[in-house]
Order: structure tokens, then C-alpha cells, then sequence
């Protein structure tokens, strides 16, 4: 059987970044990535030429080397409060000081230097005329590496790893089930290209990204470590022309603008904003179309519209335990209604109660930028909780970026975050199974590269210690 100090399933931001660290801090320790997707430079996204998903399994876009990090919009938010739940688990101080160490790894590895949001001043105006509208703007710096240099970025990272002694990356091997014995972590069934093996190791550390929150939550179950219901976010993505959002994205490149709807006080808030960016679609378990969106540094692969998706949040409680089996099965409708894929609305349209069909798209000043997206009628898809909420979110949010409560403003569905269950690990994000580390996305503790990159420093710091 083959022997590693440590087994990382996952090769995400939260993977990649214990990797880094223990390295640094353990020369010489032999450490095995696994990762269910390919490795980066064979990540090959069909529909990023096509404009049509080929339902690759796995699908480029959150599988592989990077995780769903590679094709991603490379924002990296400077914030404690954005992206996650690390204040649960130390306090501010030091998660700051964690976030602007991972920084400095992010820009030794050629991230761009370029800062936005933190001309005070200009923040302080927009927040204040926010408020004004029962809006709340939540200030964060944000380093904007763009989706071809979050790539450059994370292939750096790939080759320094995989160039350092002991450390091994195995693409296209799926974990398939932690291995404990006497209530410790003792290694892992993977299998690759139809073979299954067991490798045996001291510590696991699980990071397998909301693609695999689900086989995580299983696995968590099989070895009594408690999880909990996280929120689950449903939503839409709008995308308008940049003269909209403009005088925002200018100063803060992403507005974090959050608001609690009239009808039902439900948190909406605004999430993942591309300036100049496009569309796009990204699949789960091979099938599931739900809605993204990313934006190139490149001025020229610049468009002419800005998405971002708005986001209802709902903690679901008591009895009701399948938060994410909930946001799938909304995601689902959308599909069906479409054949397969992402619809599309003007939102004039839904507010008049009718179907946009491929004419009434055509009259749209808004030219939608994912192509493929059909044109439907997302009343049929999203619960009356949802729309009304989204809705009665634009209506607020026009107040301070007029224009987003107009006719050809487009609506994409479903855009549905699963952070659901929140796997339960101490302060080092260890589990009740003693060296089974549960980090990232896929324990429910992030949502983004930033807070993701943190995890897995603590991680890689705690497990160097115990091997002192
Ligand atoms: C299109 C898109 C755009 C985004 N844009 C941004 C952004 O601009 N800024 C930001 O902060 N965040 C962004 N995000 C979110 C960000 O990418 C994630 O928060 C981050 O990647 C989470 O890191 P992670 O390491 O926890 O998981 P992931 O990056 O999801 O990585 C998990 C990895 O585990 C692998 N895996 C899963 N199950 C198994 C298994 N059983 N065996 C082996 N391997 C397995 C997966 O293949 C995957 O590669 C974006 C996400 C997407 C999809």
C-alpha cells in the first residue's frame, strides 16, 4: 500500500494552499493531491469556444487543478466578512493577518499589484447614499487577477509544487471514501481510470469544493462528525450595459450591496460583479446547468455589459435537513424549461407576466452575452419568495445605479450557491476524527478563492505542529 504523510483531496484554492504551506513549513514531507478533474493546462472548457456546454465529466470548469478557481474571475476580497466564515472560527486580527499573507503568496506568484476599493473617500460617498435606501455597501479591497491571469497564476503555483520533493498530483483520481481507524484519519480509497485503491497516510485533509459538499457530507455522516444545515443562496444573474453599474465598478470594481426585500425581509444582496465581463455556464454532477459569470484583465476580451448575481439567502430549519437537494431542484426547473441549459428573461418582461421569446430578446439593448442562455420565463422556475425579493432588490438597487430596474435589463436562471452543509471542526478546522482536516467550499466554511487560500494555510500550519 502506498504511504503519504498527507493525502489532499482537492486541488482548489483550500488544496493548493495546504500544499504550499507545508511545504514551506515541512521540507521534504510527502504529500499526494488527488484531484477528481484534469490538470491545469488539459482544462479545456468546449463551451468557452462553442458557447455550448458539452457536459463534460468532470466538467472543466470546477474540476481539475485550481478547482473551481482556474476559469474563475480571480477576485480576491480582502475581507473577513466577505467570502466565508473564518470570524467563526479565530478572530479578526488574525484572520487579517491570514488574508494578507495569502495575498502575498497570490502576488508572489504573479498576481497583478493593482488594489480596487480603497479610495476611502469615494467608498464612504457610495456607502452613505446607500444608506439612504435602506442599502447596505460592504467596503472590501479587491484584487482583480482576471480569468487569464488567475489561470497564469495557478499553473505558477502547480509547477512550484509539483517541482518540490515529496509532493505528488494525481489528476483525474476521485476520492472515494476516508479511511478511519480508532477514531483517526488512516488514508483514503481513491480510484483512477476504473481502479481503486487504498492509500494510506496520517492526515487527510478534505477540500473537495461545493462539487463534492455533497460526498463530503456523506463521508462526514458515515464517521459521526456532525454537519449542519449552512444558508443555501438562489438567485438570479442580471447583467446590464456597463453605463449602469459604472460609476460603482470604477472605485470599488465590485459593489457588495446588500438589502432586505419589503414583502418578506428576505437578505438579498448582490455577489461576484464583472465589469466588461461575460456570462457563463457551469455544470454540477456532469448535468446540472446553473449560471456564473467571470471577466477577463484583458482590455481587449473586455464586453460591454457587467453581470453580477443577486442572491436570496435562506436557512432552511427543523425538520428539513437538504438544503442542497432544494437549490438543485430549483436549478433543475430551469433546465427542464429550457432543454438542458441557462434561460434568460428581459426583465420587462417578467414584470408583465410574459414569456421572453427569441424576437423580444432580439429588441433587447442589452445584448446578452452568454449565447447559448434561451429565452424563457423564470416566474415558472423560481418560487414567489425569490422573485419578489430579487425584484424588489433591483427596484432599491436602481436607486443608486439607475437602470437596473429597466426593461432590457437581463435576468439568467438559476444562479444557486451551495454552501450547504457546514461540516463541524474545530479552530484548526479539524473534524472529531482525529488528523481529518474538512476546509474550503466544501465543508461550508467559504465562498471564495480568498477565505478558501486561508483554510488551508491553518490547516497546513496545524498539521506541521503535531508533525514537530
Ligand atoms: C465560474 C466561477 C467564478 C468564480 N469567481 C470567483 C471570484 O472571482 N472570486 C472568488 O473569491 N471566488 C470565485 N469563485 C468561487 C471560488 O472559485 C471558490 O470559492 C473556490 O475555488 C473554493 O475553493 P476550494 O478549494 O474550497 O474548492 P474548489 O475550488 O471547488 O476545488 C475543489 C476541487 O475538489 C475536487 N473534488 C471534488 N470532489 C472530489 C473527490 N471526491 N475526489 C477528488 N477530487 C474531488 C474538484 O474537482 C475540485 O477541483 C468562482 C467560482 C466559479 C465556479
Amino acid at each position: 500500500m502506498k504511504y503519504y504523510d498527507v493525502v489532499i483531496i482537492g486541488a482548489g484554492p483550500a488544496g493548493i494552499f495546504t500544499a504550499l504551506e507545508l511545504g514551506k513549513r515541512k521540507k521534504g514531507i510527502k504529500v499526494l493531491i488527488i484531484d477528481k478533474g484534469m490538470t491545469i493546462t488539459k482544462r479545456i472548457c468546449p463551451a468557452r469556444t462553442t458557447g455550448k456546454c458539452a457536459n463534460c465529466r468532470p466538467c472543466a470548469i470546477v474540476s481539475g487543478w485550481s478547482g473551481a478557481g482556474a476559469f474563475s474571475d480571480g477576485k480576491l476580497t480582502m475581507s473577513a466578512e466577505v467570502g466565508g466564515r473564518i470570524l467563526d472560527y479565530m478572530d479578526e486580527e488574525r484572520a487579517n493577518q491570514l488574508i494578507k499573507y495569502a495575498d502575498d503568496v497570490y502576488l508572489s506568484f504573479g498576481a497583478d499589484a493593482v488594489l480596487h476599493g480603497v479610495n476611502t473617500a469615494r467608498v464612504e460617498e457610495i456607502r452613505y447614499e446607500a444608506l439612504k435606501h435602506n442599502i447596505r455597501l460592504i467596503p472590501c479591497a479587491v484584487r482583480h487577477l482576471g480569468t487569464e491571469k488567475a489561470f497564469n497564476v495557478l499553473k505558477a503555483m502547480y509547477d512550484y509544487i509539483v517541482s518540490q520533493n515529496g509532493m505528488e498530483f494525481s489528476p483525474l483520481t476521485t476520492a472515494k471514501e476516508i479511511i478511519v481507524k480508532d477514531g483517526r484519519a488512516a488514508g483514503v480509497v481513491i480510484e483512477k481510470q476504473g481502479c481503486t485503491e487504498a492509500v494510506e497516510c496520517e492526515y487527510v485533509v478534505a477540500a473537495p469544493g461545493r462539487d463534492g459538499a455533497g460526498w463530503l457530507a456523506e463521508q462526514a455522516k458515515q464517521h459521526d462528525i456532525n454537519i449542519y444545515n449552512n444558508e443555501v443562496d438562489i438567485g438570479v444573474r442580471v447583467e446590464v450595459p456597463n453605463a449602469v453599474m459604472d460609476h460603482l465598478t470604477r472605485d470599488l470594481y465590485e459593489a457588495k450591496l446588500v438589502y432586505y426585500s419589503d414583502t418578506f425581509e428576505n437578505k438579498v444582496r448582490t455577489f461576484c460583479m464583472n465589469p466588461g465581463g461575460v456570462v457563463s455556464e457551469e455544470h454540477y454532477d456532469g448535468k446540472l446547468a446553473v449560471v456564473n459569470g467571470h471577466s477577463y484583465s484583458d482590455p481587449a476580451l473586455k464586453t460591454d455589459n457587467t453581470n453580477f448575481a443577486v442572491l436570496v439567502s435562506t436557512r432552511f430549519t427543523q425538520p428539513f435537513n437538504q438544503p442542497i437537494e432544494y437549490g438543485k431542484y430549483i436549478a433543475y426547473l430551469a433546465n427542464m424549461l429550457t432543454g438542458g441549459g441557462i434561460m434568460v428573461q428581459r426583465l420587462g418582461d417578467l414584470l408583465m407576466g410574459r414569456r421572453t421569446d427569441y424576437s423580444r430578446l432580439k429588441k433587447s439593448a442589452t445584448v446578452p452575452t452568454l449565447k447559448s442562455a434561451v429565452p424563457g420565463d423564470l416566474s415558472y422556475v423560481l418560487p414567489q419568495r425569490y422573485l419578489t425579493s430579487i425584484v424588489e432588490a433591483l427596484k432599491a438597487f436602481d436607486k443608486i445605479a439607475p437602470g437596473l430596474y429597466a426593461r432590457d435589463v437581463l435576468l439568467y436562471g438559476v444562479e444557486v450557491k451551495f454552501y450547504s452543509s457546514k461540516v463541524e471542526v474545530n479552530n484548526s478546522f479539524e473534524t472529531s476524527v482525529e488528523n481529518l482536516y474538512a476546509i474550503g467550499d466544501g465543508a461550508g466554511i467559504t465562498r471564495g478563492l480568498m477565505q478558501a487560500s486561508v483554510t488551508g494555510i491553518v490547516v497546513a500550519r496545524d498539521i506541521a505542529a503535531k508533525m514537530q
